[in-house]
């Protein structure tokens, strides 16, 4: 059978945004840049901030989506500030919302200016509320009636939209009913803020509210000035730690990633020994404590933080040189948004994940067990209350299992395997040699994996494609385990064929298959908590044609013999090929490495 996509990812690119939207002259172009130095003390827009703002307030409907971090609430608060009328803002937490509103304050006694301008139009400009409020509440309702009739609902703006879409990794059911406020105010344009970046997430968000020739903006997640790198976690995890901090960033600022308590307690003791600046950070401190060690790290009296997920969501110092991770993360969405705290001026910064397989076992443990610290609205996590259902525990451990083979993939270029991730191509040419595995030294060598990927596809159709890729790949391995063998009847001979590939390469070859959208990873919502998990799907029929053509590339570490596969299909064969190094001196012309590093390695 052949069926099309449903949901094709709309090209919307950087370079696809509508000049106009960049354009200095609207009638609001001075007011904004005086007040967003003036009273957000900006000394100019980040990417995609003016646009938005522009197309907002020419009042179409906006979706926008922005890595964490990327500076959303501006657009919102800044059209709030030089509009009159109200803005509502819907967002999911009350405490987000508390986080915001002491923001606000802060600004409000630094900068006189801010009040004023509040109360010389209107008391209040900008209104939050949560879903529950919305979808509750008739007297809200009649409030925003009488505003609207007066011209004074200036804009809605629904912050961290994809908690409306079941496809998202933070469904939640009341954002659904937000579709009320468009057909109730219709000439209020909206404005959806998200960093969730899958093509469905947004089709789903735009359905849902209602939006009408709604004007995308989409940033990259990737962050140019970010280096990533996975170490291998041994014994001596933190002497390797003190090391890497002293000869790469001796008394800079940096946050140390800890899974529990107890370890962001030793490590902090460790790091102290070893002479850093260093404090812990985690769940069980009291709020005074914790205000001490974040305002002491804000003066840079505490360089080195070592912390659990907790620690980061309020915190925006620009001068975070490194982030490590001293355990696995519990997500790649989790481990990007982790990341993301370094670097934020722009300056360049390392991101180091000290892995082991142990630590896998560890964190699954954890959550099996319901006794981890969950980031609080992070990506791939969800409300403590949650834990127990078994549903969720599985997406939990689909997301851990995605991080192992991150962590276990030697070959691809780091960035690359994050922006896959978010829907998002790349070419690992453009990382330039910032990630470890875009800086080794690798010869590549040619394989048909055809058959390979043949059976992988045909594993999927025979299970009824109801499987999660890990379990796939567990079958394909011959996996022994409970789980697999209870499903063992559908999957013919196919159980173990993929016995005789090295570890990682059989998931390799998978992710490929998705990343050609051979195969597609669907999400399907499976119970009333709205939890979500991915299935895989055979896409085309069409396509499954064209794998005759699918090759591998050998990778080979130059000197040390580590093989890894590097695959691509038909379309960029003759562009690889190209950089397959036919000898010994071609390698070190590839790779631009001297002649000196080559010896030493023999
Ligand atoms: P998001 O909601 O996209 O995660 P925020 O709106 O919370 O991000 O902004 C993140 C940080 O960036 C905040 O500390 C904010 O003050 C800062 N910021 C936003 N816009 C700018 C700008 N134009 N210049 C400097 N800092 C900015
Ligand atoms: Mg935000
Ligand atoms: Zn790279």
């Amino acid at each position: 059978e052949i069926f099309t996509p449903k949901l094709l990812d709309i090209n919307y690119t950087e370079g696809s945004v509508d000049p106009k939207w960049k354009r200095m002259d609207f009638p609001w172009t001075k007011k904004l840049e005086a007040n967003n130095k003036k009273v957000f003390g900006n000394h100019s827009f980040r990417p995609s901030q003016r646009e938005v703002i522009n197309a907002t307030m020419s009042g179409c409907d906006v979706f926008v989506l922005m890595p964490t971090g990327g500076g959303k609430s501006l657009t919102y608060q800044l059209p709030a500030l030089i509009c009159p009328g109200v803005t509502l803002v819907v967002s999911p937490l009350v405490s987000l919302i508390q986080d915001q509103i002491m923001h606000l304050k802060q600004w409000t006694e630094q900068q006189e200016i801010f009040r004023e301008l509040m109360s010389s139009v209107c008391t209040y400009k900008l209104l939050y509320v949560t879903p529950e409020k919305v979808a509750k509440s008739d007297v809200l309702l009649r409030h925003l009636d009488s505003l609207y009739s007066r011209e004074l609902l200036a804009r809605i703006v629904i912050d961290e939209a994809h908690c409306v879409s079941q496809w998202g990794h933070d469904f939640r059911p009341d954002y659904q009913g937000l579709g009320i406020l468009k057909q109730k105010f219709p000439n209020t344009p909206v404005l959806a803020l998200t960093a969730t970046a899958t093509a469905s997430v947004k089709e789903d968000v735009v359905q849902a509210l209602g939006l009408e020739n709604c004007v995308i903006f989409k940033q990259s997640f990737n962050r140019p000035n970010l280096s990533y790198s996975i170490m291998p976690k041994t014994k001596k995890c933190l002497d390797d730690m003190d090391k890497f901090i002293k000869e790469n960033h001796f008394d800079e600022c940096g946050i140390v990633y800890c899974l529990s308590r107890m370890d962001c307690e030793k490590v902090a003791e460790k790091l102290q020994e070893y002479g850093h600046k260093a404090a812990f950070y985690h769940g069980s401190m009291d709020p005074p404590q914790r205000a001490y060690v974040q305002n002491q790290w804000s003066k840079d009296e505490i360089n080195i933080i070592c912390a659990t997920v907790a620690f980061g969501m309020g915190i925006n110092k620009p001068d975070v040189r490194f982030v490590i991770h001293h355990s696995l993360p519990k997500s790649i969405e989790g481990y990007h948004q982790e990341c993301g705290r370094a670097g934020r001026d722009g300056l360049r910064s390392s991101c180091v994940l000290y892995y082991s397989y142990g630590d896998y076992i560890r964190v699954k443990h954890m959550l099996t067990q319901g006794v981890i610290e969950q980031t609080p609205l992070a990506y791939g996590s969800r409300r403590g209350a949650f834990t127990n259902n078994d549903r969720v525990l599985e997406t939990n451990i689909e997301n851990l299992l995605r991080m192992v083979s991150y962590c276990e993939n030697d070959a691809d270029c780091r960035r690359l395997l994050q922006l896959i991730h978010f829907g998002e191509n790349f070419s690992p040419e453009n990382c330039n040699k910032t990630c470890d595995n875009c800086l080794k030294m690798l010869h590549w060598i040619e394989k048909d994996v055809t058959d390979i990927a043949k059976q992988l596809i045909e594993l999927v159709k025979s299970t009824g494609q109801k499987h999660s890729s890990a379990h796939i790949l567990e079958v394909f391995r011959g996996s022994l385990n409970q789980n697999i063998k209870k499903y063992k009847h559908e999957t013919l001979s196919l159980h173990g064929a993929g016995k005789h590939l090295a570890k990682g390469d059989a998931s390799r070859i998978m992710r490929h298959l998705v990343v050609e959208d051979i195969l597609v990873e669907d999400v399907k919502k499976s119970d009333l908590y709205g939890s979500v998990s991915s299935i895989l799907k055979n896409l085309s029929a069409k396509l499954y044609a064209s794998l005759r053509m699918l090759r591998t590339i050998l990778v080979k570490e130059a000197g040390e013999g580590v093989m890894a596969y590097h695959i691509f299909g038909n379309a960029t064969l003759q562009q690889i090929s190209k950089r397959i190094p036919r000898n010994k001196e071609e390698l070190l012309e590839i790779n631009g490495i001297g002649k000196a590093k080559i010896n030493k390695y023999g």
